[in-house]
């Protein structure tokens, strides 16, 4: 039987919220998009909402709002039914959440994409949310490329549109929507180029996928998983411990008070970075 996640908020009644918020909200983006016959229209979400969840484990209290199924799919609109956002929708879309959470209290947000049209668009919604209120968004993006360097020698990870690890991934989050009875095996997709080209993904893999379905594996899903709660979840705690700055990273640099933000200090209209104020 399901169960109720106290940290999700489509789980959540009002009664939950009435004595006291959050301050961190959890956005999972994920696509509609084909995956072959062997995985689910869903699996990008399936990825992000996985990720998110656990990644929502490592921040102190963090709310995890409902999934977008939807994401910036242009490049895959070759493939049938596949649906996709405009690149300006997805940003006005991650602006409008954004905007209600801000009511709420809330003004940090973690954004996970498991889709690679997703990111730029998602950027350009944190980049105006900053701007325009202090709110402080931070993206994860490209689980594959992170996993596959984080889990080199371990696994076998893939970078492949409907391979191996997108199939363990779905074996490991939606085992009963995975069809590795429908998979076959293509050459793995080339990611080691110096300049990107976009354009449809046709020209990429004309199968709409690549990569080894086949050896796809729940185990290996779960590997994944764990790897970048760790990898992940360290920098996040680092991120919280330093009040969410973008500068939570650099070590050596210390900003004194009323250094942050120089528009505060000048009178300006807009509000000092991370007051959260509307
Ligand atoms: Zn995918």
């Amino acid at each position: 039987m399901a169960t109720r996640n106290p940290r999700f908020l489509s789980d959540l009644t009002a009664f939950d919220l009435r004595e006291g918020g959050f301050q961190t909200a959890v956005l999972p983006v994920g696509a509609t998009e084909f995956h072959g016959d062997h995985l689910p229209f869903s699996t990008d979400t399936i990825a992000a909402t996985a990720i998110a969840e656990r990644l929502a484990q490592e921040l102190d209290g963090a709310l995890v709002l409902p999934s977008l199924a939807y994401g910036m799919s242009l490049h895959m609109m070759n493939w049938p039914w596949s649906l996709s956002l405009r690149p300006e929708t997805l940003t006005r879309v991650v602006v409008d959440i954004a905007e209600s959470l801000l009511a709420y209290g809330i003004t940090r947000l973690l954004v996970v994409s498991a889709h690679d049209g997703n990111p730029p668009c998602i950027e350009n919604a944190a980049r105006e949310l900053n701007d325009r209120h202090g709110m402080v968004v931070a993206i994860f993006g490209g689980w594959q490329g992170l996993s596959q360097r984080l889990l080199a020698g371990e696994w076998a990870i893939d970078q492949d549109h409907g391979g191996q690890s997108e199939m363990s991934m779905t074996l490991y989050a939606a085992p009963h929507l995975a069809r590795p009875d429908l998979a076959f095996d293509l050459p793995q997709q080339q990611f080691d180029y110096p300049v990107e080209v976009r354009g449809s993904f046709s020209n990429v893999v004309p199968h709409g996928f690549s990569g080894t379905p086949t050896k796809g594996s729940a185990e290996e899903g779960a590997a994944i998983i764990e790897a970048l709660a760790e990898h992940v979840g360290a920098f996040l705690k680092n991120l919280e411990a330093n009040g969410w700055t973008n500068g939570s990273w650099m070590s050596g640099i210390t900003i004194r008070e009323g250094e942050r933000d120089p528009r505060a200090k000048a009178g300006s209209r807009r509000p000092a970075a991370g007051s959260g104020e509307l």
